[in-house]
């Protein structure tokens, strides 16, 4: 969960938190070692240059950054349009709001989209491994309306890019998309209450509303490490995968790579899932980790097809939001989903305790689970020097848990070595690949599973920055970070409807989370179209008031974070008030969808101003 970007563990609650004296348990001496300990990791881990360590893919190697999906040469004539709303992004987010369109009866959108087909993070992610960490059942959207039934609880990449095509066709989603398409720029014209929008294609939209569903997964970055273009060998980010260099496919093995020495910079989500595959295929496979994850038993397996005869019609909204509580610390009656991720995450830990007692039980809790990660790395790992140095020293909501069965094991392979970079990460590579501790690694390929921009500003990761009413560009409303109305209306920009989860709502199944900020957004569409609204935007107050909530909200969580060893969920550390705005409503996302719900219900559209068209006969 994201957490504020600034604040400090209290010194109150330091004071009222177990410490090693004469008189405590065992355990609270281990909790207290581990309290010191994470101190210490994050310490290591803190950079001066927090989110600016990161370069994006284009910024570094030119080629990085093409699309290795599509046939090149692809041309077409461009498109000057009028239309109600252009969409910037066919991701999960961009199919959900057009399909809520068309259930409102507005047919006239674009779907602008860089990549050459709908899918968003499931198109460009075709890596060896990937699959979807949340049970597939509530992570692919409209099963229900579709009648795809997923094959396995957790379902490989390539079935969930399917299931988005399947999507683009049963809602006749493609004759509206323009894929291979980036916006250059989106003006809002104040005399025709129009966004402007042009495109690498020439195309000249204007648009009643823009929505940018640009998702949270879209801009891949890359770890600016001296020398980082001298490698003679192959690279590539995960997100750009390079079969034609590995040879084999998502499903085939990459048999190119058997005389080959890999190495793998990052062990994140990502890199959890494609170690395994590296390590069956390549010569030698060397893993550079700055944070060990923490990676519990995924235990994958198929789905019955008979089970979806025993359901009843709306179990997949229900199953949603069964999860969603019981990952939010709500602990339903019944554990629908019962995996990894509810075991873990079924008491939230980073809520404001009110009290010693409690804050202290909640610090046991999370000790507890993250001891019991730290356990199944010694009972999995045969040699203890690669086990301690696999072993994640934070909290449980500090960064995204993994789940894998093969990852850890991967590591018992005699042709697999962990070079543990101590918290530092690769800070050079050289012509023959990286060097750690003064030793050269020489690689043939180097992969980079460095992730992606999460919470930079959001005009770096449009790749546009819109301009607002009096030529004011979003870059420059926002030099602090973020102003929002429920992180979706901004004030000087009118009908720009933002869709992320920053100063908005979050959940593990962000599937769950879009459904519900989708809706929102489309019903705002919908109501300027039947009441006659040619604008609306946040009021200053509004933006003001809502991040209030959000901090006033999120205390507990803004403790925990900075707590935490740094990455994109506390802005990798950073202490700037753009990162402390980058702020989600904490605890149950359905929290957020209710403050949503209460402001439709309001009726008034509080919080906004708000023009309507003035129709003829009017007084
Ligand atoms: P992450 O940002 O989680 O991981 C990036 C990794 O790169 C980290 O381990 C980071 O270390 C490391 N790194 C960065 N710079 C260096 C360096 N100089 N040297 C060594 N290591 C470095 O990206 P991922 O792509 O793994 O995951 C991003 C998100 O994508 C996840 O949180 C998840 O939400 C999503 N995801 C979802 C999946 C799904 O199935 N739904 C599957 C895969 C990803 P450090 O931790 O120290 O910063």
């Amino acid at each position: 969960m994201l957490g504020l970007g600034v604040g400090s563990q209290t010194s109150s609650r330091r004071k009222t938190l177990p410490q090693n004296t004469e008189n405590s348990s065992p355990e609270e001496d281990r909790i207290a070692e581990a309290r010191q300990r994470y101190r210490i990791e994050r310490k290591k881990r803190l950079r001066a240059d927090g989110q600016a360590q990161y370069s994006q893919l284009a910024d570094t190697y030119e080629e990085f950054d093409h699309d290795p999906w599509v046939e090149p040469g692809f041309t077409r004539g461009p498109v000057v349009e009028e239309v109600q709303v252009v969409i910037v992004g066919g991701g999960f987010a961009g199919m959900l709001t057009a399909i809520g369109l068309l259930e409102r009866g507005i047919t006239d959108f674009r779907v602008v989209d860089k990549a050459g087909d709908f899918g968003g993070t499931w198109y460009w992610n075709r890596y060896p491994g990937c699959m979807c960490d949340v049970e597939s059942l509530i992570y692919l959207p409209l099963l229900e309306e579709t009648g795809y039934k997923p094959t396995m609880k957790y379902t490989p990449a390539p079935e969930i890019f399917e299931h988005c095509q399947r999507i683009g066709r049963q809602f006749k989603l493609y004759p509206q998309a323009l894929f291979q398409t980036e916006i250059d720029t989106a003006t809002w014209d104040e005399a025709a209450s129009r966004w402007r929008v042009t495109t690498s294609r020439g195309d000249e939209l204007s648009a009643r509303f823009l929505i940018t569903a640009g998702g949270i997964l879209h801009k891949a970055k890359l770890p600016a490490i001296e020398g980082i273009t001298d490698f003679e060998g192959r690279a590539f980010h995960t997100a750009r995968w390079d079969y034609s260099y590995t040879g084999g496919s998502p499903t085939v093995p990459m048999d190119n790579l058997a005389d080959k020495r890999v190495g793998i910079i990052g062990t994140g989500a990502t890199s959890i899932q494609l170690v395994p595959q590296l390590a069956r295929a390549a010569k030698e496979v060397y893993v550079f980790q700055r944070t060990p994850s923490a990676v519990g038993v995924r235990a994958n397996g198929p789905i019955d097809p008979a089970w979806f005869e025993t359901q009843k019609p709306g179990w997949q909204a229900e199953r949603m939001l069964n999860f969603t509580a019981a990952v939010s610390g709500d602990q339903p009656e019944q554990d629908l989903v019962e995996d990894g991720w509810t075991t873990v995450m079924w008491q939230n830990t980073q809520i404001e305790a009110g009290d010693p007692e409690r804050a202290t039980e909640l610090e046991r809790a999370d000790f507890e689970t993250m001891e019991s990660m730290r356990a199944r790395i010694d009972d999995v790992i045969d040699d203890p020097a690669t086990a301690e140095a696999l072993k994640p020293w934070y909290g449980k909501h500090c960064k995204r848990i993994c789940f894998h069965d093969d990852y850890l094991a991967a590591f018992n392979q005699p042709n697999v070595h962990l070079v543990d970079t101590e918290g530092q990460g690769v800070r050079e590579v050289t012509a023959q690949g990286p060097v750690v501790n003064g030793k050269q690694y020489e690689l043939d390929l180097l992969v980079y599973a460095s992730g992606f921009e999460v919470t930079t500003g959001l005009v770096s990761r449009l790749g546009f920055d819109p301009v607002g009413r009096e030529g004011v560009r979003l870059s420059e409303r926002w030099a602090d970070g973020a102003h929002t109305l429920h992180g979706v209306l901004t004030n000087g920009f009118p009908n720009l409807l933002v869709c992320h989860f920053l100063q908005a709502g979050y959940g593990l199944n962000f599937h769950h989370y879009l459904n519900e900020l989708t809706a929102h957004l489309v019903s705002i569409v919908a109501t300027a179209v039947d009441d006659d609204i040619t604008s609306i935007e946040a009021t200053v107050e509004a933006e003001d008031a809502w991040l209030a909530l959000l901090w006033e909200a999120g205390k507990g969580f803004g403790r925990y974070s900075a707590s935490c060893t740094p990455s994109f969920h506390n802005s990798e550390g950073d202490r700037t008030m753009a990162a402390a705005r980058n702020v989600v409503h904490p605890g149950n996302l359905m929290l957020y969808a209710a403050h949503l719900e209460r402001w439709r219900e309001a009726g008034d559209l509080p919080g906004t101003t708000v023009v309507r068209a003035v129709t003829a006969g009017a007084d």
